[in-house]
């Protein structure tokens, strides 16, 4: 049942397309050697599609394996019903430890320190060993194969230990030197499976969107490693990276909209907003629009963004306020009071999705979609 969302009396509001997040995970499968399995990355609320309802989405169409960022993200899937494996990929307070052993939550082991604090809380918890294979972050240094092959060995002694993992840290980039680091990350990485291929952990992974798309006959070649990709922002239908060759078909599941709240015209010579950033040069139909960086409408759009009004592009002009924005409507036609305008998505000919005011922004859609704020509500349709 498709909801008609505009119909509903909303100021800003965001509409996901479940839909659309099936037929990716179906086309990025399609592009996996077949026996390959995804792991799904909800963290940050799904990347601002909300959590809850991707997560349920993904398991009916056989996702057994949660990713996320925190202790609230993983309880939250748990409550919502979710009993597939769920792994905190960060950071969780040592002191939590019993309401991961009641959650059956898996844990990332972070550091030697943090395994032998998260130890001593008494519980056999479900854990996961971040290696460090280059990018610093966290995890034990893979530079030394023995010396994790040992800790490794013990963890699986003091918790219930399911498995191993690394992040890549420019699997997205063409350069060539990048592809050699990345190489150099699943060859430390290999080497670590590889002697612990005894204890038969069930997850033992490395790859994110990118490397999925573009690193398999290199992991493959590793008898130790499993046959998972860690599924992020290709899901939501986003580009881990510019440069990066989307399969075809795969798209973004974001609609962010909102609404004329006050349409006028103004003389040449009127300044426009806060800080008088913008002078009309010429007589200008403006809109206001009830959305601001309160919202996540990031103030750097200000004179720099359009949106979306009649399939026609409608510049962002003044500043970005709390709460309303301005746009310059002039020789659209047909624009009222409570019609729908798009800041995300597309409409006729035009289409402008969270890569795209990314690269406006000098950032990554990643951020584009999470800073989406909690006051927006989602729609699924
Ligand atoms: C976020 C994250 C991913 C997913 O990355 P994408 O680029 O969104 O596919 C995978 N692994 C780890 C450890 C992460 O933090």
């Amino acid at each position: 049942m498709r909801v008609v969302v505009d119909k509903v009396e909303k100021r800003s509001w965001v509409e996901i397309d479940l839909e659309q997040i099936r037929n990716n995970f179906s086309i990025y499968k399609s592009y996996l050697p077949e026996n390959y399995k995804i792991i799904a990355v909800t963290k940050a609320d799904a990347y601002g599609h909300g959590d809850i309802m991707v997560a349920k989405t993904l398991a009916e169409l056989g996702v057994d394996f949660f990713a996320v960022s925190n202790i609230d993200e993983a309880v939250g899937l748990r409550e919502a019903g979710i009993k597939a494996t769920i792994l905190i990929l960060g950071y969780t307070y040592p002191g939590d430890a019993k309401t991961l052993y009641d959650y059956q939550i898996s844990q990332t082991i972070l550091s030697k320190e943090y395994a032998e604090e998260l130890y001593r809380e008494g519980y056999r918890i479900r854990c996961q060993v971040a290696i460090d294979t280059g990018m610093c972050r966290i995890g034990l240094n893979a530079n030394d194969t023995n010396s994790c092959s040992r800790l490794i060995r013990q963890y699986f002694r003091m918790f219930e230990l399911e498995g191993i993992f690394t992040h890549f840290s420019v699997a997205d980039s063409q350069y060539p030197s990048d592809i050699s680091f990345t190489r150099n990350q699943i060859e430390k990485f290999g080497l670590i499976a590889d002697s612990v291929k005894d204890l038969n952990l069930p997850y033992v992974h490395c790859c994110n969107s990118a490397a999925g798309i573009k690193y398999i006959p290199q992991v493959t070649k590793w008898k130790g490693i499993d046959k998972y990709v860690r599924l992020g922002i290709v899901l939501y239908g986003l580009k881990p990276d510019r440069g990066f060759a989307m399969p075809e078909g795969i798209l973004p599941a974001l609609t962010w909209k909102s609404r004329i709240s006050m349409v006028k015209i103004v003389p040449a010579g009127s300044y426009v907003g806060y800080g008088r950033s913008f002078e009309a040069k010429r007589e200008t139909k403006i809109v206001t629009i009830p959305t601001g960086y309160a919202d996540g409408y990031n103030r750097h759009l200000s004179n720099n963004g359009f949106v979306i009004i009649n399939g026609q592009k409608a510049p962002v002009i003044g500043r970005v306020c709390m709460d309303q924005i301005l746009a310059d409507a002039t020789g659209i036609d047909n624009v009222k009071m409570d019609d729908t305008v798009i800041l995300l998505g597309k409409d006729g000919g035009i289409s402008f999705n969270a890569d795209d005011m990314a690269e406006l922004l000098d950032t990554i859609g990643y951020e584009v979609t999470c800073n989406i704020s909690k006051r927006v509500q989602r729609f699924y349709v």
